[in-house]
Parts: C-alpha cells; sequence; structure tokens
C-alpha cells in the first residue's frame, strides 16, 4: 500500500484516477486489519466509510469534489457521528448509539472527508496514557511496550500508523497534544470557542475543544478552516468569521518575539535531551533574527492543581447525566430507583473517573466550595492574566509538550499525582484558552519522538500555524511515516 502523507498527495492521485476513494479506504481497511495488535479502533465503519467513498468517487468524476474529498479521518470515541456507536471507552456507554451528529462530523462530511472508525480513549477523556479504557490498552507504534499518550491515544496511535489520515481528538489538559507528542504527529488544541463542541461527549465543558491530530500543518489548517466557526447548538462556539487558514501558510514570517518560560525549561523533570533541543530551537529562532527572550511565570505549581480542581468539579456535573436510566448500561442487580442509579454507576464507571467524580464532588461541597473550586476559580484567573500578559508582549511562548518520551505501560499506574504531573505543560492552555499546538520535531536518542509546543494568542490560529509550519519545515524534519 502506498502511504500517503498529506492531503495534497491523496488528492493528486485521486483527481489523475491513479486510485479511487474507494480503494483508498479499502487499503485503509486492510492497513487497520494488520495492526489490529495496536487496539487503536475500537469499531471500523467499514459499510458507511465504503458508502461514502463511492459518493465521493462520483463527486470527483462530475468536478463537484468538496474541500477534503478523499481524507480519512477517524474520531475519538467520545464524538458523536449519528446511527454509530459512540461510547467514551466507558462501560456505560457501551452499545450506545449516536441519535445526531457533532456539528464537526456534519461539517467534515460536508466537505466530503470520510469517517473511518472510531478510536479508544481513555475513559470519558480522563487520562495520560490510554490505560483507562475500558476496553484495553492502545501500544504506541512506535514501540508497543510504551503508552501512545492519553487520553486521545487511539486516534494519535492510527495516524501515526498510518490507518486513517488525519483525526479528531478532544483536549481539556493536554489529550490532543501529548499523544500527538508521544506519536510524533502535530496535534492541535484549538482556542476555546473556535470549534463547537456539540456532539462531543462533555468531560469539564469549559476547557474542553474539538481538535485535528495529522501528519503536518496544511491538513490541520484545512480541517479547522472546515470545522471550525458559529453554531447555534454551542452557545461558547465563537462567531467570530473563521480565516483559509490553508491558504495563508508559508507566508513569510516577519521577525517574531517569542517567549519561553524559565521555570519549565528549568524544571526538574523535563528530560535533558527534550530540554537541550529546546533549546537547540530558541538558539536557532534568535540566529534567524528572532528576539526569543525568556519570562516569568511564577505560577508552574499552580497549573496542575488548579486544572483538576475546577475539571473534576464541571465533570461531576457533566457525569451525573449517566445514571442507569436515560443512557447506557442499567444494573442487573438494581430493585429500585436508588439502587439503579447508586450499581448502574458503580459498575459502569471504572477506577479513574470515579476518583474524579468524587474529587469533583467535594471541591464543590458545601463545607470545601470556597476552599477548592471558588479558589479554584480565583486562580484560574490570575494563571489567565499572566498568560495574557506574556502574550501582549509577545506573538508566541514555546515550551514542551511533554516532559518525558512516552513511557512504559503500567509506569505511572500506582501513583495518581505521578501520572497528573505527566499534564504540567500543556494544562496552561486550557485553564487560559490560548490555542496550542505540539510539533513533532524532536527526537530523543532512544528513537523515541517529542513534541514541541506552541501557545498562540486567542484566535490567533493563522499566526499559529504557519510558525508551526515554519518551524516543521526550516527548524525541524518532518515526521516519516511509521512503516
Ligand atoms: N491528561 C489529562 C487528564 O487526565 C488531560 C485529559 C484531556 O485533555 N481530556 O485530565
Amino acid at each position: 500500500m502506498k502511504t500517503y502523507n498529506s492531503l495534497n498527495e491523496v488528492q493528486t492521485d485521486l483527481f489523475n484516477h491513479s486510485i479511487s476513494c474507494k480503494e483508498l479506504v479499502q487499503q485503509y481497511l486492510t492497513r487497520i486489519e494488520e495492526k489490529k495488535n495496536l487496539n487503536a479502533f475500537l469499531e471500523v465503519f467499514t459499510q458507511s466509510a465504503l458508502q461514502q467513498a463511492e459518493k465521493v468517487d462520483a463527486k470527483i468524476k462530475s468536478k463537484t469534489s468538496g474541500k477534503l474529498a478523499g481524507m480519512v479521518i477517524a474520531l475519538k470515541d467520545n464524538l458523536c457521528y449519528k446511527n454509530h456507536k459512540v461510547s467514551a471507552s466507558s462501560k456505560i456507554l457501551e452499545g450506545f448509539e449516536s441519535l445526531y451528529s457533532a456539528t464537526v462530523v456534519e461539517r467534515l462530511l460536508a466537505e466530503d472527508a470520510i469517517i473511518i472508525g472510531r478510536c479508544n480513549c481513555d475513559e470519558f477523556a480522563m487520562g495520560s496514557s490510554n490505560e483507562n479504557s475500558a476496553f484495553g490498552n492502545v501500544a504506541n507504534p512506535l514501540d508497543t511496550s510504551r503508552v501512545p499518550g492519553g487520553s486521545s491515544g487511539g486516534a494519535a496511535a492510527a495516524v501515526a500508523a498510518d490507518l486513517c489520515l488525519a483525526s479528531l481528538g478532544t483536549d481539556t489538559g493536554g489529550s490532543i497534544r501529548q499523544p500527538a507528542s508521544f506519536c510524533g504527529v502535530v496535534g492541535l488544541k484549538p482556542t476555546y470557542g473556535r470549534v463547537s463542541r456539540y456532539g462531543a461527549i462533555a468531560y469539564a465543558s469549559s476547557f474542553d475543544q474539538i481538535g485535528p491530530i495529522t501528519k503536518n500543518i496544511a491538513d490541520a489548517a484545512i480541517i479547522m478552516e472546515v470545522m471550525a466557526g458559529k453554531d447555534g447548538y454551542d452557545s461558547t462556539a465563537s462567531s467570530k468569521p473563521v480565516p483559509e487558514y490553508s491558504k495563508k501558510l508559508n507566508q513569510p514570517t516577519s521577525k517574531l518575539r517569542i517567549a519561553y518560560i524559565k521555570d519549565v525549561i528549568d524544571s526538574k523533570g523535563l528530560n535533558p535531551e527534550i530540554k537541550a533541543k529546546v533549546e537547540t530551537i530558541i538558539d536557532q529562532l534568535k540566529a534567524e533574527g528572532h528576539t526569543v527572550e525568556a519570562v516569568d511565570f511564577p505560577y508552574l505549581d499552580y497549573l496542575v492543581p488548579t486544572y483538576y480542581v475546577l475539571t473534576t468539579a464541571e465533570a461531576s456535573s457533566n457525569l451525573a447525566r449517566f445514571d442507569g436510566i436515560n443512557y447506557g448500561y442499567r444494573s442487573k442487580n438494581a430493585s429500585d430507583l436508588e439502587s439503579t442509579y447508586k450499581l448502574s454507576r458503580s459498575e459502569g464507571f471504572g477506577k479513574e473517573v470515579k476518583r474524579r467524580i468524587m474529587l469533583g464532588t467535594f471541591v464543590l461541597s458545601a463545607g470545601y466550595y470556597d476552599a477548592y473550586y471558588s479558589k479554584g476559580q480565583r486562580v484560574r484567573r490570575l494563571l489567565q492574566n499572566k498568560t495574557n500578559e506574556i502574550l501582549n508582549n509577545y506573538n508566541f511562548i514555546i515550551l514542551p509538550t511533554t516532559p518525558n518520551v512516552a513511557f512504559k505501560f503500567g509506569q505511572h499506574s500506582a501513583d495518581p499525582i505521578a501520572m497528573y504531573l505527566e499534564d504540567i505543560f500543556t494544562v496552561q492552555a486550557n485553564i487560559t484558552g490560548v490555542p496550542s499546538i505540539s510539533l513533532p520535531i524532536g527526537t530523543h536518542s532512544n528513537g523515541l519522538p517529542f513534541g514541541l509546543q506552541v501557545m498562540g494568542k486567542h484566535f490567533s490560529e493563522t499566526e499559529l500555524f504557519s510558525f508551526s509550519d515554519y518551524l516543521m519545515k526550516d527548524l525541524g524534519k518532518k515526521k516519516e511515516a511509521v512503516s
């Protein structure tokens, strides 16, 4: 099978008729079957994917095809697709079928993308390793003894292993960027409000964003251009016009002002090779005439606690709807209403989800609300103000995506705090709502990839994409496909 690395390559072959969409989908289906050991997909939508492929083939013939014609995309298993199953990798939603499609899904299909299946993830998107799925671990395609990252682990692994050209994930605290970093692909968390969340199974609604996982910037840009924008079904989706991101790449990058956070680079837990790579990039950018300066952000220690206080609070509320009555799993051992609630939730949710519901309920409870939830909100404001202050002075902040490369299965399982600290560099963008992208431009001496993260001002995706393209092309090397 020919390996495609961009939509441009796919469309070149489609438009000169050296392949059809149907053949393309069949090739991906074969490859998914061959790579079943990764456990990246929970379900492959063979029938609907082939049907859509035929439809797109006809449109190509009549020269009426949309922007994403031939783009084979996988969905994280927390995005709704009408008449298809969606489970958030939880037993509590096992067998549940969506009654409607997420806005992003409708928009992708309208531009002739082909949705190939749903990808494994951490249960309700809670995790950093995909080890919290009710349906088994996902293996990192670059080293199957290691995790792919999480929570969009299957979605990142699927792109890295060429089981689809792109995927959609959700990012509440790093769930697109961290697995992208671990699997050597591009992952974008858009500005909060840039993309409608309608049809995404909510974890923490004031943090969640849907975003693309791709092999290059151009593909991420075109997916964003199609799926972003206002939506009558999500009042938090901004009505700001959506630029044609894909047409604004490769624009000459004028001299930029770039910040890096001193405490991040000097943080104890940062792998020395990742630190060295970030420092090299800083030097290269300076050598090219950009201004790159260290800035103070004295709140690093508050990021992860603030994230976990606020997201668990929101999760405890969002997940109240899974009660054994309205959705999915209902305990067979229940005898009345109360035991239906209690047993369905006790049996249906996994350990990490229960831990977070309990934490969230605690921080919202009458006696502790002021000490935790309300304080968390105030600290969030402080973190937002300080981040905005930096971004008022600089175009971007650069930092590593993760403190380390992909870790081994089980390495953090006994210690939830150690697992939570994996999110140290990614949660800032969610707490503050700014867009952030992970670029696969580092390779450790052990052969594993790691990402460079770039955060920009709110709604600066255009600039973020062109700077990322420049970093990937001029300062880093493009990732080779995994064979
Ligand atoms: N690892 C983080 C968590 O467990 C991020 C999850 C996410 O972004 N969905 O909450």
